[in-house]
């Protein structure tokens, strides 16, 4: 397969980390006899450097013409920084919302996968932990109450605040397509989450998805109330697989459930639209405090590179090997600084990029 790839290493740690992750998806495409061509985008930071603005017109064109696009991250320290003396809409974080919007990216995808090697750093009770788990996070990103009509104004001479929330079933039918699309490639659970029992948008959000189950009859569908899940994800995070949400209980739980793996810079996540384009980056931020330094764990960009051949190009071989090689390097002790505990051994960026790429097979 030809695989038109756009990248934006972005700033802070983003080129430290993309670098890694390119290595890895090279050693991929030669071990599975693929080719990828690379485009570079200037993205936030650096492309104020260059550009005097985010993101501009020609980079966004160039990024739609691209199969997908991995990312580093954006951004620098807010108080030395001179891209945060800009007015608030030239920052570099503006043009990471310009690049989601311009690109429909609807569909918010955040694997949460407590490691093996890992489950020390897991802040949940022992025997909880020792379960492990392996959850996907989808929340609805373009619609419902950040995106509703606001106010604030006087109503019978008192101060009062409004925000609509308002979801149409289209945007409900495309995203719960995508949920279950996703978890046939899983475990093939979709646990749908909403609050049914007050609001009217969740009653519509659960009529829709039970309709579009009725497409995977292989697929298990459950409701869960938002609380009840956020008491669940603590309790018993593994009973998930795929968890189905619309925007801002997707915002909560995606954190909660990354804050439960106890290591942000293990996490991947995708952005996609409607096509099977989807932008790809790590969880974490740019790290300034870290950057240039060699320092940086590189593995939730190699993760994000894998989940992107699994989305966008269907590659879930070449994806499994890449997620293997991850597990092999943590089992066999290797660990960046972010992630290190007593007794393992620990290595730079680059080299945890080598040593994942020398572990990549095909099986
Ligand atoms: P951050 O995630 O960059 O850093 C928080 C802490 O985690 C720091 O101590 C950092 O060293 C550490 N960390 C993060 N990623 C790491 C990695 N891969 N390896 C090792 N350690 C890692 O969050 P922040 O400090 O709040 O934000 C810094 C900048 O990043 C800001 O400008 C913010 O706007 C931006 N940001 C960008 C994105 C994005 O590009 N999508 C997301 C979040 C924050």
């Amino acid at each position: 397969m030809d695989m038109k790839i756009g990248v934006i290493k972005g700033d802070g740690i983003g080129p430290e980390i993309v670098d890694e992750a390119m290595k890895v998806l090279d050693r991929t495409a030669e071990a599975y006899g693929h080719s990828i061509s690379y485009t570079q985008l200037l993205m936030g930071g650096a492309s104020i450097d260059v550009n005097g603005v985010p993101l501009t017109d020609e980079t966004l064109g160039q990024a739609k013409k691209s199969d997908a696009v991995l990312m580093g991250s954006i951004g620098g320290d807010a108080k030395t920084s001179p891209w945060y003396k800009l007015e608030p809409s030239k920052r570099p974080e503006a043009g990471l919302l310009q690049l989601r919007k311009g690109l429909n990216l609807f569909a918010n995808l955040r694997p949460a996968v407590l490691y093996e090697e890992l489950k020390d750093a897991c802040p949940l009770k022992k025997e909880i932990a020792d379960q492990g788990f392996d959850l996907m996070i989808m929340r609805e990103l373009t619609g419902g109450l950040y995106f509703g009509k606001r106010s604030t104004e006087p109503v019978d001479g008192v101060m009062t605040a409004r925000d609509e929330l308002t979801y149409n079933e289209n945007e409900i039918r495309r995203i719960a397509k995508r949920a279950f699309d996703i978890a046939m490639k899983r475990r093939k659970k979709v646990t749908s989450v909403d609050k049914a029992n007050v609001l009217d948008s969740s009653r519509l959000w659960r009529k829709v998805v039970e309709e579009v189950a009725q497409d995977y009859p292989e697929v298990e569908l459950e409701h869960m109330l938002v609380d009840n899940c956020a008491m669940q994800l603590v309790k018993d995070p593994a009973q998930f697989d795929v968890i189905l949400t619309e925007n801002m209980f997707g915002d909560i739980l995606s954190d909660e459930a990354s804050m439960v793996t106890g290591s942000i810079g293990m996490l991947a996540s995708a952005s996609l639209n409607e096509t099977k384009f989807g932008l790809y980056e790590p969880s974490g931020g740019s790290a300034p405090d870290i950057a240039g330094k060699g320092i940086a764990n590189p593995i939730a960009t190699i993760l994000s590179a894998a989940m992107m051949l699994r989305f966008s190009f269907d590659l879930d071989e070449e994806a499994s090997a890449i997620e293997r090689a991850v597990e092999s390097v943590l089992r066999d002790g290797y660990r960046t600084i972010d992630i290190m505990s007593e007794g393992m051994k620990q290595i730079g960026t680059k080299e945890m990029g080598d040593r994942i790429c020398s572990y990549i097979s095909r099986q």
